[in-house]
């Protein structure tokens, strides 16, 4: 599978397609149809259910997208949020200057200091007319935004959700009633004005994250959960490797996780990301854990694991981050803000600023893995193998033909089901073109109502992956689908 043709093939189904196409689309925007919107919440949904209502110590905050701009002050994104930029002398097109390189040379420059991208840069030239290249310069990836009246402030559109849990942290932490150790989610748009957005939807301006900022005390930090995920295997891409020219191995999470307060934790944090992206569908014979390279590292990071998905054509890409942080973000909004609070008084009474461990995800990177896992094509048809729980329609409803009682008979059922799942009705055109039609969008069940239904009150279910058929009772479907759909 490319790219390509998996965008084409979401444009077709209805799952998302370039904004504003009759205008030509706008570089790094999207906008979702029925299929995609709902595959989006759907997403979302499990997330916010896996991270936030399974786990007593997690809570949930909807923070706003447009805020104070001394938080971006704080968090060091106005100073430092930027990507290096590159022109050409003859024809004005600009590249992100790491990426051009990476394109040109095959070499990751992460984390490289400009002189050193320059010097680089200064033997290559322009891709597309071989013109010469500017040197380049830092371009801030923050939209700004004027609020109020009169011209207002500036401030900009949040380039990440983490953000305002920090910010927030002395109301979430007391509000909440909650002790240490203690985590908030949050999930919702952001905004990045890359310089070259691409491959569909993995690189965005426009984009959706779920994170969660876990807060816990250096000098207590054993994780109560440890044994559940200390045996937990993947494929590891360590430093060591990466810097011995290794693929990496199978091996135990917890073997692999450095040693430094809060280990446990991440351990913990990298192990149930892993889950739910398993929980949702995404193919883990496609996954790995690999650690970031010291100079690739925020500069307040003592420790980052991306979760990466193999792309066919893309290779290996990151979907999701986990940072560990530190005491950096709240010791930043105490220092900006000039008070505090936050601080936590230990029962000893000495004080400590919590330590931060971030798993964050992009819900568009998850999807775009979860379609790669999912796509399915042989002679006859061509298929999304949706997990139940994500599929944008769990059940279709179909009488087999469109006349003598079974409309009616099928819009009661559906009407039924519908109290418990996502249904959709279809009565238009032959049987097998709508059971193509729901395969196509991943519906996992299809319930056929026919003339024995009128007789004996028994429907088919068809299974989308397999395509067998079952005969079940009306009055035993629901607990039938509910058996098949719950996770
Ligand atoms: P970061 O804050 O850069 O570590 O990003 C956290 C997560 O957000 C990444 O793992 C991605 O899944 C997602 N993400 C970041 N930038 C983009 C983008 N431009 N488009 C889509 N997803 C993104």
């Amino acid at each position: 599978m490319d790219i390509r043709r998996l965008a084409d093939f979401a444009a077709k189904v209805n799952i998302a397609f370039p904004t504003a196409e009759e205008y030509g689309g706008l570089s790094g925007f999207y906008d979702w149809g029925i299929r995609g919107s709902q595959l989006k919440k759907n997403v979302k949904d499990v997330w916010w259910r896996y991270f936030v209502e399974r786990k007593d110590f997690v809570v949930g905050l909807d923070g706003s997208i447009v805020t104070h701009p001394r938080v971006w002050e704080a968090s060091g994104h106005v100073e430092e949020f930027h990507d290096p930029i590159t022109r050409c002398r003859s024809c004005g097109r600009t590249f992100r200057a790491d990426h051009l390189i990476e394109d040109l040379t095959g070499k990751s420059v992460e984390g490289a200091s400009l002189e050193e991208i320059n010097k680089i840069l200064s033997d290559l030239r322009c891709p597309a007319c071989g013109g010469e290249l500017e040197p380049a310069t830092y371009f801030n990836l923050m939209f700004e935004t004027r609020v109020g009246p009169y011209g207002g402030i500036t401030s900009y559109l949040r380039p990440e959700t983490a953000q305002l849990i920090f910010a927030d942290f002395p109301r979430l932490y007391i509000g909440n009633r909650k002790r240490i150790p203690f985590a908030v989610a949050q999930m919702g748009k952001a905004y990045r004005n890359e310089i070259s957005p691409r491959n569909f939807l993995f690189r965005l301006r426009e984009f959706e994250q779920m994170e969660i900022e876990f807060f816990f005390d250096p000098e207590d930090d054993a994780c109560p959960f440890y044994d559940d995920v200390k045996d937990y295997e993947v494929l590891t891409l360590t430093v060591e490797d990466q810097e011995n020219g290794r693929d990496g191995e199978v091996r135990r999470v917890s073997e692999v996780v450095g040693d430094y307060p809060g280990r446990e934790w991440m351990v913990y944090w990298v192990v149930e990301s892993l889950r739910f992206l398993e929980l949702v569908g995404v193919d883990m014979g496609r996954v790995r854990i690999r650690q970031q390279l010291p100079d690739e590292r925020a500069h307040y990071s003592m420790d980052t694991w991306d979760v990466e998905f193999r792309f066919d054509d893309l290779g290996w890409k990151e979907i999701e981050g986990v940072a560990h942080r530190s005491d950096y973000d709240l010791s930043r909004h105490a220092k900006y803000s000039g008070n505090d609070k936050y601080r936590i008084k230990r029962e000893d009474g000495t004080e400590f600023v919590p330590w931060v461990i971030e798993p964050s995800f992009g819900v568009e990177r998850v999807i775009l893995s979860i379609l790669y896992s999912s796509y399915r094509e042989d002679e006859k048809r061509v298929w999304l193998s949706f997990k139940p729980w994500v599929a944008p329609v769990q059940v279709a409803v179909f009488p087999l033909v469109s006349k003598d009682g079974l409309p009616e008979k099928a819009t009661k059922i559906r009407d039924l089901l519908r109290r418990f799942f996502r249904v959709e009705y279809d009565e238009k055109g032959s049987i097998g073109k709508r059971y193509r039609r729901q395969d196509e969008v991943g519906t996992p069940y299809a319930v056929t109502v026919d003339y024995q239904t009128l007789e004996d009150n028994t429907v088919t279910v068809r299974e989308r992956d397999s395509m067998a058929q079952e005969r079940v009772g009306v009055d035993d479907l629901v607990d039938y689908l509910l058996e098949r759909m719950s996770w």
